[in-house]
C-alpha cells in the first residue's frame, strides 16, 4: 500500500493512499458498516455519495454470519457487493465493549457473543486469521482498549499487552497474508469482487462471481496456497497506539508501535468516555510522535465539527457510527446545527432540510414530509435520514480537503 502527501496546511495533510480497491484521498471519512452493511443505505447509494472506503467490524460479522461463508463468497467486498475499499477493526473494541464478562489472558480474550451467549475465544493470531477471511485492504492489529478511568499501572500493563499483541499480529499476519480471498487478483476497479480462489462447485452464489467469471480473472481449481504472483497485492495491517489518557505512555506506545513497524498507524482507546477535551489532547500528543509519511487513523470519532478539527491536526483517515446511528433517531446534522426532525415545529415545514445541502434528500423532500415519516415510524425515515448525514458528513471532509489542497487551515463549514 503506498501513502502520498500531496498537500499541507499547517498541520493538515491532503494525501492520496492507493488500496488493492482503489485510491483514497485523505483526509478521509469512513462510514461503519458493522454488520456487512452500513444500516439503511444500499451500496449503489454509497458508491453515489462517494464513499472511498467504509469499515467492518470483525466480531459481528465472526458471529454473523461467520468467517468462512464470507470468504467463500468472495471475501467481505464480493459478500456485500462493494468494489471500493474496506477496512475492517480487530474485533478487540467491540470485544471490550459488549463483553462484561471477558476474561483477558497473555494469550488473548475469552468473551460471550452478545447473540446467544455461546462462549468465544479471540487471540492475536485469530483475529488476524478472522480480518484475512474477511479480506478488507486495511486490517487493525489485534489490542486491548484500555477502559477509561484507568490508573497509570493498570494502563502500563495494558499498553504493554497491546505491544506484544501488535508483534503476534503482525508475525500471524506476515505468514498469512497470501491467504486473503482475492490475493493474486486485486485489480483497481469493480474486478476485484468475487472470490475465484476458494470456492468450490457447491459454494454459495452471487451476483459478485459472475462478475469476477465475466471479467475472465477466475483462475479454475488452483489451490490457494499456490496462487500468490508479482501482481500479488496483499491487505495492509495498522498498528495501533493506546497508552490510555497518560501523554507520557502515548509517547512510548507510539515509538514502540513503530518500532515493529506497520505500513499505517492507528490511535485507539479514545472516545470511551472521557472529556472531549482530554480527546484532542491525547490526539495532539499522540500523533507527534507518529511518522509523516504514513497514514494516521483516528478510530471513532466524531461530530462533524470534530473530523474537521483532527484533520486540521493532522488526522488521515476517521470512522464513526454517529452519523449514520443519530440518523435512525432523527437527529440530523446540517449547516445550520444540528436538527431533531421529530420536533412539531416542523411539521408544516415547506423547506428543504438543509438548504445548503446537495443531496438527494435535500433535493426532494420537506422538513414535513420527513417529520412526517420519523413520526410514523416509516422504514423510509431511517433511509432517508442517513443518506443526509451521510452526505453532510462526506461534504465535510471534501471541503476540508479542497481548503487543505489550497493550502488554507481546514475549518467546519
Ligand atoms: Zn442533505
Amino acid at each position: 500500500m503506498e501513502f502520498q502527501v500531496e498537500a499541507r496546511a499547517g498541520e493538515a495533510r491532503g494525501g492520496r493512499l492507493h488500496t488493492p480497491h482503489g485510491e483514497i484521498e485523505t483526509p478521509v471519512f469512513m462510514p461503519v458498516g458493522t454488520a456487512g452493511t452500513v444500516k439503511a443505505v444500499s451500496q449503489d447509494i454509497l458508491e453515489e455519495l462517494g464513499v472511498q472506503i467504509l469499515l467492518g467490524n470483525t466480531y459481528h460479522l465472526y458471529l454473523r454470519p461467520g468467517v468462512e461463508i464470507v470468504r467463500q463468497v468472495g471475501g467481505l467486498h464480493g459478500f456485500m457487493a462493494w468494489p471500493r475499499a474496506i477496512l475492517t477493526d480487530s474485533g478487540g473494541f467491540q470485544v471490550f465493549s459488549l463483553n462484561e464478562l471477558r476474561k483477558v489472558t497473555e494469550e488473548g480474550v475469552t468473551f460471550r457473543s452478545h447473540l446467544d451467549g455461546s462462549s468465544h475465544f479471540f487471540s492475536p493470531e485469530s483475529a488476524m486469521a478472522a480480518q484475512i477471511g474477511l479480506g478488507a485492504d486495511i486490517v487493525m492489529a489485534f489490542d486491548e482498549c484500555t477502559e477509561y478511568p484507568a490508573d497509570r499501572s493498570r494502563t502500563q500493563a495494558s499498553m504493554d499487552l497491546t505491544l506484544r499483541w501488535a508483534a503476534r499480529s503482525k508475525k500471524y499476519f506476515e505468514e498469512h497474508k497470501h491467504e486473503v480471498p482475492w490475493a493474486g487478483n486485486a485489480r483497481v476497479g469493480t474486478a476485484t469482487l468475487g472470490c475465484p480462489v476458494e470456492r468450490s462447485s457447491n459454494a454459495l452464489d452471487s451476483g459478485a462471481s459472475s462478475e469476477g467469471e465475466r471479467s475472465g480473472l477466475r483462475p479454475d481449481g488452483q489451490p490457494r496456497a499456490a496462487l500468490p504472483t508479482s501482481s500479488e497485492q496483499t491487505q495492509s495491517l495498522f498498528g495501533i497506539v493506546q497508552g490510555g489518557m497518560d501523554l507520557a505512555l502515548r509517547k512510548e506506545s507510539a515509538e514502540r508501535t513503530i518500532e515493529i513497524g506497520f505500513p499505517g498507524y492507528a490511535i485507539g482507546g479514545l472516545s470511551v468516555g472521557e472529556p472531549r477535551e482530554r480527546t484532542r489532547e491525547v490526539v495532539e500528543a499522540t500523533l507527534e510522535h507518529l511518522p509523516a509519511d504514513k497514514p494516521r487513523y483516528l478510530m471513532g470519532v466524531g461530530t462533524p465539527e470534530e473530523i474537521a478539527e483532527y484533520a486540521s491536526l493532522g488526522v488521515d483517515m476517521m470512522d464513526c457510527v454517529l452519523p449514520t446511528r443519530a440518523a435512525r433517531h432523527g437527529l440530523l446534522f446540517t449547516s445550520q446545527g444540528k436538527i431533531s426532525i421529530k420536533q412539531a415545529r416542523y411539521a408544516q415545514d415547506a423547506g428543504p432540510l438543509d438548504p445548503n445541502c446537495a443531496c438527494r434528500v435535500c433535493q426532494r423532500y420537506s422538513r414535513a414530509y420527513l417529520r412526517h415519516l420519523y413520526a410514523s415510524n416509516e422504514v423510509l425515515a431511517q433511509v432517508l435520514n442517513t443518506i443526509h448525514n451521510l452526505s453532510f458528513y462526506l461534504d465535510t471532509m471534501r471541503r476540508v480537503r479542497h481548503s487543505i489542497r489550497l493550502g488554507e487551515e481546514s475549518r467546519f463549514l
